[in-house]
């Protein structure tokens, strides 16, 4: 029997269970992966899946399989090569977001045509969506989490066995080559390199893990999001002590904000509580300033500077960088979040706006009230201001925390600075 494996975001051959069930079903399997031009990219991402396919790709060869490459709707593509070599089997992982669940509905009507079976696999979180109750609260998601069992992982298969008919590939996407190499290589290869590094130092997570300077969370959010890394794999290999126990902690906050889209689908548009207030002002100059890390506010500078230089930024400074948006400017957290989506290599509709909802007070948080204070939070998690000057130049010669306020600064100073004052609205008085 031929089966179709079809990839989706599980981009690895370790602990993935579609590609182990097809394995497992048929005698010869066909690893697929379709550019589905309907999802969003951006160069970064485009060049982290490119190289993502690619180590997959060699991944499927040492085991004597292959990866077919196609452009287009994955659904119609998946049947066409189903036809092409007479699978009567496809396998896929079930995914949270209102387009992949179309995509799944499609997938088992078009399959049900051809008198195709199709069988749905875990794989793109810890705990399935629909494990527990739908819940929006997290702590007593994290409670009821951690009293689930896990299901078995998935060793990687041994051989992989390509069916005789000839496949078509198109070429893979080319990679974006900007100047120095990226702090994210994409695949599985370079994940679980960059895991077993972090693995070694995830004792000082508790600790650590708000030092913006210090830059010691596990970048690990990419390849989790592409899947070339199962998250299940790499909560199980955490091991136990307060590091890995609060790492997971933040696994289960992935899952979390995962089932959050799966029971309410319209987390990326509509406030999740009903009764937030919706009354954003309309300032394209604080946007625009925003956007490009030039609001006179150095710690949220710093973050917006990360994001578009990295493609990556800190946990602490997108919850900073974020309330300053729709707490101190007052915007919609909705232009904030397309923002970040633009940019972010790990750019999930399920965490990005969870996450913005959270902070912005419309959605899961119990302090639906609480703002950032950018000072405070620079003395707290900044504290000698080396943060700011790696991300900002035009403060590299403010010595320690005064690089926080330069408004502070004397005038003589201040002036020799190319950086803007304040944005009109905000007052640094507030925030002291
Ligand atoms: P670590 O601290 O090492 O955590 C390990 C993993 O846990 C992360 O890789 C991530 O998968 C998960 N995780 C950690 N914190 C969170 C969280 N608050 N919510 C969900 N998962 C979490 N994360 C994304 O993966 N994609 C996004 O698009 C995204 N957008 C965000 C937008 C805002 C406004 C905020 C405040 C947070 C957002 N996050 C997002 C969550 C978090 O900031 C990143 O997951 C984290 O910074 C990634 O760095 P890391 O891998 O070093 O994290």
């Amino acid at each position: 029997a031929v089966a179709v494996v079809l990839f989706t975001r599980d981009l690895r051959v370790h602990d993935n269970p579609a590609l182990a069930s097809g394995c497992r079903t048929a005698s010869r399997v066909v690893p697929l992966f379709v550019r589905d031009p309907a999802v969003p990219s951006s160069p970064g991402r485009d060049r982290f899946l490119a190289e993502s396919l690619a180590d997959l790709r060699d991944s499927l060869r040492r085991r004597g399989g292959d990866l077919v490459i196609r452009h287009g709707d994955p659904v119609a593509e998946t049947m066409r090569v189903a036809g092409e070599v007479g699978a009567r089997h496809v396998v896929s992982a079930a995914d949270v977001s209102a387009y992949a669940r179309r995509r799944e509905r499609r997938l088992a009507t078009a399959c049900a045509g051809e008198r195709t079976s199709l069988t749905v696999t875990p794989g793109v979180t810890v705990v399935a969506p629909d494990a527990l109750k739908p819940y929006r609260v997290f702590t007593p998601y994290h409670r009821a989490w951690l009293a689930l069992p896990w299901r078995r992982l998935e060793s990687a298969p041994r051989t992989v066995s390509l069916p005789d008919a000839p496949l078509r590939s198109v070429d893979l996407p080319v990679p974006v080559s900007g100047g120095s190499p990226s702090p994210f290589p994409g695949g599985e290869t370079a994940g679980r390199r960059r895991l077993s590094g972090w693995l070694s130092t995830v004792d000082r997570y508790a600790d650590d893990h708000d030092d913006l300077a210090g830059d010691r969370t596990s970048r690990l959010s990419p390849y989790l999001h592409f899947g070339c890394l199962s998250p299940l794999d790499v909560a199980a290999k955490a091991g136990g002590g307060p590091g890995a126990e609060a790492f997971v902690r933040q696994l289960c906050w992935r899952d979390f904000y995962q089932q959050l889209l799966y029971s309410f689908p319209a987390l990326p548009s509509v406030a999740l509580r009903a009764s937030a207030p919706d009354d954003w002002r309309d300032r394209d100059d604080a946007l625009e300033a925003w956007r490009a890390g030039r609001t006179g506010v150095p710690i949220v500078d710093a973050g917006m500077r990360q994001l578009a230089r990295e493609g990556w930024m800190h946990n602490r400074a997108r919850l900073i960088t974020a309330s300053f948006l729709t707490r101190y400017l007052g915007l919609d957290w909705r232009a904030g979040a397309a923002h970040f989506a633009r940019l972010l290599l790990d750019a999930d509709v399920a965490s990005n706006n969870g996450n913005w909802q959270w902070v912005a007070g419309t959605g899961t948080d119990t302090k639906p009230y609480r703002r950032f204070n950018p000072i405070r939070q620079a003395g707290r998690f900044d504290p000698a201001g080396d943060y700011v000057r790696r991300h900002v130049p035009e403060l590299t010669a403010v010595a320690g925390r005064d690089v926080h306020q330069p408004w502070l600064l004397p005038e003589r100073v201040r002036s020799g600075l190319d950086y803007p004052v304040p944005l009109a609205g905000v007052a640094p008085a507030s925030w002291m």
